[in-house]
């Protein structure tokens, strides 16, 4: 791993000013933002960032759930020097290709498990969850057109889903807070309810029943709506930026069964599950379900350089190939070779290192076993794991499930403290979450605990 390097001239209070006046930055209040200054982040190792106040903090969300082959990666480095001196850039348009996105494309192919005899065997890239997200639209439209059922538009999302900031992502996304801003969703797009245990159970229900019950919210949809009319339903496998959520065991057979049962397109939105990150290189695999469509992004690359994609299963490629003709769709950076050659690096990586089985036999069950211990903290309701993505919720009491009132802003609060002892979690309304990199050692899941039993201490 590398040292750590310190390239700035700029102090810190120079850099935040000079932040303020020219950088907006997504999801941010700048007024508040202007006040404190942002944290500014100098250089990262291991699991670990460093600010330029000198702090070290234990980055317990992989950046942005990006990071899951850990910091410091000189290879990636090295492989995208190598690469911009080869071939930096060049269009995958008019007929052209490069190497690295050809053997990218093979590699998912290869990787992404068949499930029943249904296939991955093409790859369209993008740059990011959400344009892969917009692709997603495009390309569920596209193929009902060709399948001569161009009344076949609507997609059907779930509330609290993220699937990306674009029009089309943010559309497909449920997060309310977006909707009010930009009129969305676009027509045709339209949410059921999430598959929210803790919240959504009726007293007594058991997981297994409410997990049917949440599925069958897909169903009721589709009869609304006119099961001819339904194109496809986009899912994350495990909710992330919505606060980890994780559907319980008979949910998504269920969700198989219905989209089965109507022909409509199955997406999974796979940019945070897959890579490693639940124990597998793509979730679809650990649930057992067969999607159409899978997104990725972010941990393609460990989040080295961005890119994003689409696995394309060969129910919808065929059709495209076959009968579409031109499909007139795409990005600048589709299939960009330093990204490319970058992601089979990181695979590279991953596979050397077993990540997704480290997550799966070792990792994955020592850190379920460490946030179980959290289960008898006074603050806290539930605590959940699923491979390497946890979540704890915090509540005002216990035996009755009652939330914090929401001005209280307890979430905050925690991660205010977590960052004070040098713990990145994230906070969403009073879930605590955390999603580290897949490096992560057993010595450092007690380290991070340690943190967070000091963060929920300071917070009661
Ligand atoms: N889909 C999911 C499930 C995500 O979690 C995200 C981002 O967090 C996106 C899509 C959007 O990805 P991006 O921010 O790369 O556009």
């Amino acid at each position: 791993m590398n040292a750590p390097v310190h390239p700035h001239a700029l102090s810190t209070a120079e850099l935040q000013a000079l932040d303020s006046a020219h950088f907006l930055h997504p999801f941010t209040d700048h007024k508040g933002l202007a006040a404190k200054g942002a944290r500014v982040i100098t250089h990262a190792d291991d699991i670990y960032v460093w600010d330029s106040e000198g702090k070290k903090i234990l980055d317990a969300m992989s950046g942005l759930w990006c990071v899951n082959a850990g910091y410091g990666r000189k290879e990636l480095a090295d492989v995208a020097h190598a690469q911009m001196m080869k071939l930096p850039f060049y269009n995958s348009f008019f007929q052209t290709t490069n190497e690295p996105a050809v053997r990218l494309a093979a590699r998912l192919a290869e990787l992404a498990p068949a499930v029943d005899g249904r296939r991955f065997q093409h790859v369209f890239f993008s740059s990011s969850g959400s344009e892969s997200n917009d692709t997603n639209v495009r390309m569920a439209r596209r193929y009902w057109d060709l399948m001569g059922q161009p009344q076949r538009k609507v997609i059907i999302s779930r509330h609290n889903a993220y699937h990306g900031s674009t029009m089309a992502g943010a559309s497909l996304g449920g997060m309310s807070a977006m909707h009010a801003q930009g009129d969305l969703p676009i027509p045709n797009i339209t949410h059921i309810q999430q598959p929210y245990y803790y919240e959504l159970a009726e007293p007594g229900e058991s997981q297994d029943a409410f997990g049917l019950r949440a599925a069958r919210w897909l169903e009721d949809k589709i009869l609304e709506i006119g099961p001819e009319k339904v194109a496809a339903f986009i899912a994350e496998p495990v909710q992330g930026a919505g606060g980890v959520i994780i559907p319980p065991a008979t949910y998504w057979p269920e969700i198989q069964r219905i989209v089965d049962k109507y022909g409509i397109l199955l997406i999974s939105d796979e940019v945070i599950c897959a890579f490693g990150r639940l124990g597998h290189w793509f979730a679809y695999e650990k649930f057992g379900y067969k999607p159409d469509l899978v997104t990725f992004a972010k941990a393609v690359t460990s989040g080295y350089i961005p890119l994003g994609g689409v696995l394309v299963g060969d129910r919808v490629a065929q059709v495209l190939i076959d009968k579409g003709g031109e499909f007139n769709h795409g990005y600048t950076y589709s299939g960009h070779p330093v990204a490319c050659a970058v992601a089979l690096a990181n695979l590279d990586i991953m596979e050397r290192e077993n990540l997704p089985g480290r997550v799966r036999d070792d990792v994955g069950p020592y850190l379920a076993e460490v946030f179980e211990q959290f289960k008898s903290h006074p603050l806290v309701g539930d605590a959940e794991t699923c491979g390497f993505v946890a979540g704890l919720v915090l509540v005002q009491d216990k035996a009755t499930r009652k939330a914090f009132p929401e001005d209280w802003a307890v979430g905050m609060m925690c991660r205010a403290h977590c960052f004070g002892n040098g713990l990145v979690m994230r906070a969403v309304g009073d879930r605590m979450i955390i999603a580290p990199p897949l490096t992560m050692t057993r010595a450092q899941i007690d380290e991070m605990a340690v943190l967070i039993k000091k963060a929920l201490d300071l917070t009661l």
